[in-house]
């Protein structure tokens, strides 16, 4: 009789702890948009149920879609395939707010982001594949149309692009979009959720259990992570060239365009990770600071600050000094220490 008394106790604890770690699952949606694999996982507690979490969850997924049906540069239905064909269109209230956001980030960057090279990344057959060294001739007559101040945005949204400019804004909407939802989602209580949008990874709170997240920076050399992060509330982005690109004559050409050259962006950095509070001004960075180059994006992150970085190159990983203790290499990493970059 004891015996049974043991056992049914033994098995009531197996369920009760079964029970429990289901509920510490997280509801997530995985989803593709924007060319590329999206997750959301919203962990549910604290007076947010589970039928709750499920709501958050496809709330998230229908805001990255309605923002990437506004941004597409390929749907003709879009706002911005629109105005880049010349016709006048009002944005919606958060698509506007991008632009503006965007255009400062432009002029801080110093143009090394910019939202007009979109002629150029097509010329270089970025947008269908059909990948192509343009002759000078082309990149010069498409420079003559890019730059950031040939774009203004009105208080109504409306968007008015010089004659001949188009924009993209796809090196910030994967990092806004991601803040857009973490602002819906703490609005509606959650404490703890995960976004990785394509690798744009932007998290709320700590861990259900009140640990760090541990995100993991890809190798650009391929087969799993370089390096893992371990963060608080904040976003981790990476850019790099790795990601896409195409080589002809034995050289490799990336689809981040300098916007000073209308060449594809050329150092000795293989990618670059930023790491900060917001999901957009690390998106905009990592893309702004890949074009500066390693010289570069120390200059900036000496004279900006309010941020920290992850810079690989072929045979070594760099971080700043208040995120290099965070970061663990993995056996995929060039090199077998992180180098710290002080100010
Ligand atoms: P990301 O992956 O966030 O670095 O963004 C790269 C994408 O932004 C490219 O695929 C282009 O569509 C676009 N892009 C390329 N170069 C630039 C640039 N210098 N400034 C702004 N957008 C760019
Ligand atoms: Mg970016």
């Amino acid at each position: 009789m004891m015996r049974r008394a043991t056992l049914f106790f033994a098995v009531a604890a197996i369920l009760c702890a079964l029970v429990s770690c289901s509920a510490s699952e997280p509801k997530k949606a995985t989803f593709t948009a924007m060319d590329t694999v999206m997750s959301v996982s919203v962990w549910n507690g604290d007076g947010v149920s589970y039928e709750e979490a499920d709501a958050c969850v496809a709330e998230a997924k229908r805001i990255v879609n309605e923002l990437a049906a506004e941004l597409s540069v390929t749907d003709a239905a879009s706002a911005v395939f629109r105005a880049n064909s010349g016709e006048r269109v009002t944005l919606s209230d958060s698509a506007a707010e991008l632009c503006r956001r965007s255009l400062r980030m432009c002029e801080r960057s110093g143009g090394a982001l910019d939202i007009t090279v979109y002629p150029l990344v097509r010329a270089w057959g970025f947008t269908t594949d059909r990948h192509r060294v343009p002759p000078q001739s082309e990149i010069d007559s498409l420079l003559s149309l890019t730059g950031y101040d040939r774009v203004s945005i009105g208080d109504d949204g409306t968007l008015s692009l010089a004659e001949g400019t188009m924009i993209d804004l796809g090196a910030v909407a994967k990092g806004y979009a991601s803040d857009l939802i973490c602002d819906m989602l703490s609005e509606r209580g959650v404490a703890s959720a995960m976004i990785n949008l394509g690798g744009n990874v932007r998290t709320l709170g700590k861990k259900p259990d009140g640990s760090f997240w541990r995100v993991g920076v890809a190798s650009p050399t391929g087969g799993g992570n370089a390096c893992v992060v371990e963060i608080g509330e904040g976003a981790v982005v990476t850019s790099g060239s790795y990601e896409r690109f195409f080589e002809a004559d034995g050289k490799r050409y990336c689809h981040i365009i300098d916007p000073s050259s209308g060449y594809p962006a050329e150092s000795e950095l293989l990618c670059v990770t930023v790491v900060g509070e917001s999901g957009f001004e690390c998106d905009a960075l990592s893309t702004a600071l890949f074009v500066m180059g390693f010289d570069g994006a120390l200059d900036y992150w000496r004279q900006n600050g309010g941020f920290e970085m992850i810079l690989l190159t072929d045979s070594a990983v760099y971080a700043t000094e208040g995120i290099a203790p965070s970061v663990e290499l993995t056996g995929n990493a060039p090199g077998d220490a992180v180098n710290v970059i002080k100010r």
